[in-house]
């Protein structure tokens, strides 16, 4: 008899009920913008922001309105504008182009090795050709940090990290995001805290921050913030930032809080679920699971691996007989853009050139999430039902 999962691939966890009551609370107030503020009253948007700067360990801390704009937030900070080049991974979400576009800027990709992160080695091939290197953590997997920034420092490159995959993740025990001039995290409902929709931008440098607070929409509201620098340095930027708004509110702060205290304990649920995965496919012939250093600490909300050498129809036939039974797959080799996923050159207005390696990878890649509602024992079920059906396809 085969085995079929039941589960549900995009259920969430319910957010814990010391929010809802938190976001309750706010509601009853009527106060949900985030300088509505009562006498002496700090906030939920400060307090998220000071406790997220306190856990990253960074200077300071903005939350808005979601990921994608906070990269946006940190391009414009860093002084990127229309025309300028700015480099970024081949393999990565739709948002992350599409952030460098949304400022008339014009992405320059670089390749993905078959181990899932930037081609350091094409990154310094390509470093002449800007100044700002958008990172994007593609589904947690960490490169040599080290090396990336020997490389972008050597050639004067500013460093954005994307850590929409990787919050909680580590690389030689520095936490991802404490690498880059400045790092940005969603917390979009896929994401490792939920708000539904939402961002966060930490950096350590006072002006660029001053700069994202100003264009977030702070007004002259500033000295509200919580993990903000000091007015001085918002002296040196008011009259010359536009305001772009795209603020986060009490209600999502409120919601985002305690899940923040929760963080570290949801990381380590997710890894366990990875790696119980991770085990049933490990030995399984024609399967390559990415390995991963012993330098890098990850976060497993999700899973990839390779079946190198398959080509479209074989892929196809494997999605389909695991979706059969009820594991459902994303291949990222697909001819257009499906969902969430896509491909470098279905984004037709950066005009990509083609990337050899990267189209070789991407052939054989395919993508998993691993929500929490999932049990270990779902995850062993799940896993043996990927690594039977990859024995089926190898005959
Ligand atoms: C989700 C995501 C973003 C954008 O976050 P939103 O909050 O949805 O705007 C950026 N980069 C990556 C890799 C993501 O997965």
């Amino acid at each position: 008899m085969t085995t079929r999962f039941t589960g549900n691939f995009t259920q969430q966890e319910p957010i814990p009920e010391e929010a809802i009551q938190a976001a309750v609370a706010v509601m009853r107030s009527g106060r949900l913008h985030r300088y509505n503020l009562g006498p002496q009253e700090e906030g939920e948007v400060s307090a998220l922001e000071r406790e997220f700067a306190a856990w990253s360990g960074a200077r300071y801390c903005l939350a808005v309105a979601s990921g994608g704009y906070a990269i946006a937030t940190a391009l414009r900070a860093l002084g990127v504008g229309p025309g300028d080049r700015v480099l970024t991974n081949a393999f990565t979400l739709a948002p992350v182009p599409g952030a460098i576009a949304s400022l008339g800027a014009v992405p320059v990709l670089v390749e993905v090795t078959p181990d899932l992160v930037i081609d350091l080695e094409d990154l310094a091939a390509r470093a002449d050709q800007a100044k700002v290197l958008l990172l994007s953590h593609m589904r947690g997997h960490l490169c040599d940090m080290d090396r990336l920034m020997e490389i972008c420092d050597a050639a004067g490159i500013r460093v954005i990290e994307d850590c929409a995959h990787t919050m909680g993740a580590r690389w030689r025990g520095v936490l991802s995001g404490r690498h880059g001039a400045m790092a940005c995290y969603s917390t979009q409902t896929y994401k490792h805290m939920n708000s539904g929709e939402g961002g966060l931008l930490i950096s350590d440098d006072p002006d660029l921050m001053a700069r994202a607070v100003l264009m977030s929409g702070s007004y002259m509201l500033y000295p509200r913030h919580g993990a903000a620098p000091a007015p001085e340095v918002f002296e040196r930027h008011r009259l010359d930032m536009p305001n772009i708004s795209g603020r986060m509110d009490h209600l999502r702060a409120a919601i985002l809080r305690p899940q923040l205290a929760g963080l570290e304990a949801r990381c380590a649920a997710w890894t366990e679920r990875y790696r119980a995965v991770e085990s049933c496919l490990r030995d399984v012939p024609g399967v390559k699971l990415p390995p991963r250093p012993q330098a890098e600490a990850f976060v497993g909300s999700s899973i990839q691996f390779l079946l190198p050498g398959r080509d479209a129809a074989a892929m196809r036939a494997y999605v389909a007989a695991c979706a059969a039974r009820g594991v459902e797959l994303k291949w990222f080799g697909a001819d257009s853009p499906a969902g969430f996923t896509s491909r470098y050159d279905h984004w037709r207005y950066a005009a990509p050139a083609p990337l050899p390696a990267t189209d070789a990878v991407l052939a054989g890649l395919l993508d998993m999430r691993l929500p929490l509602t999932f049990s270990l024992e779902d995850c062993r079920v799940i896993g043996t039902i990927l690594a039977e059906e990859a024995r089926a396809a190898a005959g």
